[in-house]
C-alpha cells in the first residue's frame, strides 16, 4: 500500500524515548554516534552478504556515510548506502524495544547521567537519540535487491506515534532527515558535525562524507572528514592511548577508561590481529545468566559478528574487544566456531596473552586491586574451568587474611608463603559466609596466638574454587576447620601435652562419644582452640563445615 498507516509506539518505547531524552539531554550531540553506528553497521551487513550475492551491490560499490547541512529548512540529513530496511523491519526495528528488562532497569537504578549516557547503545536505544535534538524525523530506507518501488519512509515526532508509507527509492539504504528542535541548530554547523564525527567516529573504517562548499573550486564536494581506517589495523607506534581509550568507549558504550589493554598482530601460520581490553567496571549485568560478552569478530576487516564467545575462557568474560582473523572463512558462524580447530588453537593464545596482561597489572598494586575488586569473584572460577593455566592464575588470585584488616589491600599466594613461620607446611585458610563469622572463628583461635596467616575466604565461589587449588609452589593448602596433623604439629609442646592427657580428658573424651554417638564420627582432643572449649570439625577427606552447611541449606 502507498498509504499512510499510522502506528503507535509499543508503550514501554514510550516510556524509554521520555526516559531518554531527559537522561542524555545533557549530552545531546551523541545522536550522531549512534546515527553513524548504525549506518555503518548496516554497510558492514550489507559487505557481508555480498559475499554470496554481490548483486546486492546494485553496481554501487562506493558504501559510505553522507551527512548534508540543510540551514534553509534546518534539517541534517544522515544518509548510507548499507543493506537498508524492509517495511516489516523498520516497523520491527524503529517501533519496539527489543530487549526486555531495559526500562525496568533505568528506573530502578540510580544512575547518574553519565551512567545513562554510557548506557544508551547497550539497549539497542541508539536511534531513539535523534528525538533529543528533533522535533520531527524521517526515515527512508530501501532494502538491498528491493524494487525501487519498495522503499519505505517512517516518519515520527516521537510522540506516541509513527508512521509509514510504502514509497519509491532510487539508491539503496537509509536516508535519516532529522528537522532540529530550535534549540539545537548548533547541528547546523559544519564545523560541529566534524568535531563531533572526529570525536566519536573517527575509526569507523567506513568514509564519512560532508557536503561542503569548497572555495578553490568554488563548487560543492563531499568532503571525507574521518580517518575511515579501522583502530587496530594501524601501526601501534601510530596510535595514541587516547585513540585506544576512544576505541574502547565505542566499542563497548562504557564511558569509563579500561584499565589496560594489548594490541597484537600475529603472523605466521595463524595471522590475527587482536586488540582487548579489561574494563575498569565491571557491566551491569555481567552476572545475568543473558549476559552477553564475548569478542567482535571481524575476518579480513570485514565485520562478522558481535559476542564471540569462543575466544576466550568463561573466567575472562570480562574481557572486551575485537580479534580480526586472517584464516577464518567469512562465512563462519557460531556453530562453526564451536567446532573450530583454529579457533580453539587462537583461544589458547589468547587466553596466554590476557593472563600475561593480568600479570603485568598486577605489578601495580592499586590498578590491581581496583581490578580484582571488579573481577576477581570471575577469575575465581578459573582453577576449575583452566587446570592448564592453574600456577599462573593462582598468582593472579588476591586474598584476605587474618593479617590484612579490612581496609588493607589484599594478599596474594605469594605473599601468604613469603610470611610463612619456620615450621609451618601448608597453606591455611577458612571459608565462611562473611567476614565477621571468618575472622571471629574459634577455629582461628591457635592460629591468631601464634601468629600463624590464614586466608579468609568468604565469597560463595570460593568452597568450590578449593575444591581445585591443591598446592601452590609445594605448599598444600589446608581448610582449618578440618582435623589435620600439620596444626597440632606447630603446637611447640605437643609432645609433653599429649602425654599430659590424664585420665581425665580421656574419660571426658569417652563420655562425650558415648553421649553423641552415631552423629560424631570421633571425638579428640585438640591444641587448636586456646579461649573455646570444643568446636566441630571435620576430617581432612570430608567437605568443610561451610560445605556441609551449603548442602543443608540447599535440602540435601
Ligand atoms: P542498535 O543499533 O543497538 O541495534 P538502534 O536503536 O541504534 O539499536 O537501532 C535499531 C535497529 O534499527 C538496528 O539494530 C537496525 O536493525 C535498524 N537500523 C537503524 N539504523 C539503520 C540504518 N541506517 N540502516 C539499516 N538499519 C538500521
Ligand atoms: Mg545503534
Amino acid at each position: 500500500t502507498n498509504i499512510m498507516e499510522t502506528y503507535e509506539f509499543q508503550s514501554e518505547t514510550n516510556e524509554i524515548l521520555h526516559l531518554m531524552i531527559h537522561s542524555l539531554y545533557s549530552n545531546k550531540e551523541i545522536f550522531l554516534r549512534e546515527l553513524v553506528s548504525n549506518a555503518s553497521d548496516a554497510i558492514d551487513k550489507l559487505k557481508f552478504q555480498t559475499i554470496s550475492s554481490p548483486e546486492l551491490y546494485e553496481n554501487n560499490t562506493n558504501l559510505c556515510i553522507r551527512i548534508r547541512i540543510n540551514k534553509d529548512n534546518n534539517t541534517l540529513i544522515i544518509s548510507d548506502n548499507g543493506i537498508g530496511m524492509t517495511h516489516k523491519e523498520i516497523i520491527n526495528n524503529l517501533g519496539t524495544i527489543a530487549k526486555s528488562g531495559t526500562k525496568e532497569f533505568l528506573q530502578t537504578y540510580n544512575k547518574t547521567t553519565q551512567e545513562k549516557n554510557s548506557l544508551i547503545g547497550q539497549f539497542g536505544v541508539g536511534f531513539y537519540s535523534v528525538f533529543i535534538v528533533s522535533k520531527k524525523v524521517l526515515v527512508k530506507s530501501r532494502f538491498g535487491g528491493l524494487d525501487k518501488n519498495e522503499g519505505v519512509l517512517w516518519e515520527s515526532e516521537g510522540k506516541g506515534k509513527y508512521q509509514v508509507k510504502k514509497i519509491f527509492k532510487k539508491n539503496r539504504g537509509t536516508k535519516i532527515t532529522l528537522y532540529l528542535k530550535s534549540e539545537a541548530q548548533n547541528f547546523l554547523e559544519s564545523w560541529n558535525i566534524k568535531r563531533i564525527v572526529n570525536k566519536y567516529s573517527n575509526h569507523v573504517a567506513i568514509p564519512i562524507e560532508i557536503y561542503t562548499y569548497d572555495e578553490k573550486t568554488k563548487t560543492s564536494i563531499w568532503e571525507q572528514i574521518n580517518q575511515a581506517q579501522a583502530l587496530w589495523t594501524l601501526e601501534k607506534s601510530k596510535i595514541k592511548d587516547d585513540d585506544y581509550k576512544n576505541f574502547y568507549k565505542k566499542l563497548t558504550n562504557d564511558s569509563n577508561d579500561p584499565i589496560t589493554w594489548t594490541h597484537n598482530k600475529v603472523e605466521g601460520v595463524q595471522e590475527y590481529t587482536i586488540l582487548l581490553f579489561i574494563p575498569s567496571k565491571s557491566a551491569w549485568d555481567i552476572w545475568n545468566r543473558e549476559n552477553k560478552h564475548g569478542l567482535k569478530l571481524y575476518v579480513k576487516r570485514i565485520y562478522i559478528m558481535d559476542n564471540a564467545e569462543q575466544f576466550l575462557p568463561n573466567y575472562l568474560r570480562f574481557v572486551k574487544g575485537i580479534i580480526d582473523s586472517n584464516n577464518l572463512p567469512l562465512n563462519v558462524s557460531r556453530e562453526i566456531l564451536q567446532e573450530n580447530e583454529l579457533v580453539k588453537t587462537l583461544k589458547k593464545a589468547l587466553t596466554k596473552r590476557i593472563l600475561k596482561l593480568l600479570e603485568n597489572l598486577s605489578k601495580n598494586t592499586e590498578s590491581y586491586q581496583l581490578f580484582w575488586s571488579q573481577f576477581g569473584l570471575i577469575l575465581k572460577e578459573g582453577p576449575a574451568e583452566d587446570p592448564e593455566n592453574k600456577i599462573i592464575i593462582s598468582n593472579l588470585l588476591r586474598f584476605r587474611s587474618i593479617k590484612t584488616t579490612l581496609s588493607e589491600n589484599l594478599i596474594s599466594l605469594q605473599n601468604y608463603i613469603d610470611n610463612m613461620q619456620k615450621k609451618q607446611e601448608k597453606i591455611y585458610y577458612i571459608t565462611t559466609d562473611s567476614y565477621a563469622s571468618a575472622i571471629n572463628s574459634p577455629h582461628l583461635e591457635f592460629f591468631k596466638q601464634k601468629n600463624i596467616d590464614v586466608l579468609l575466604l568468604t565469597d560463595k565461589i570460593d568452597e568450590w574454587m578449593m575444591n581445585y587449588m591443591t598446592d601452590f609452589k609445594g605448599k598444600s593448602f589446608q581448610s582449618v576447620s578440618k582435623y589435620d596433623k600439620s596444626i597440632e604439629k606447630l603446637n611447640n609442646n605437643v609432645q609433653d601435652q599429649e602425654k599430659n592427657i590424664n585420665e581425665n580428658v580421656k574419660l571426658l573424651l569417652n563420655k562425650v562419644k558415648e553421649i553423641l554417638k552415631d552423629k560424631i564420627k570421633d571425638v579428640r582432643f585438640t591444641h587448636k582452640l586456646t579461649q573455646t572449649p570444643a568446636i566441630v570439625t571435620t576430617d581432612s577427606n570430608d567437605m568443610t563445615t561451610q560445605m556441609a552447611k551449603l548442602f543443608s541449606s540447599a535440602g540435601q
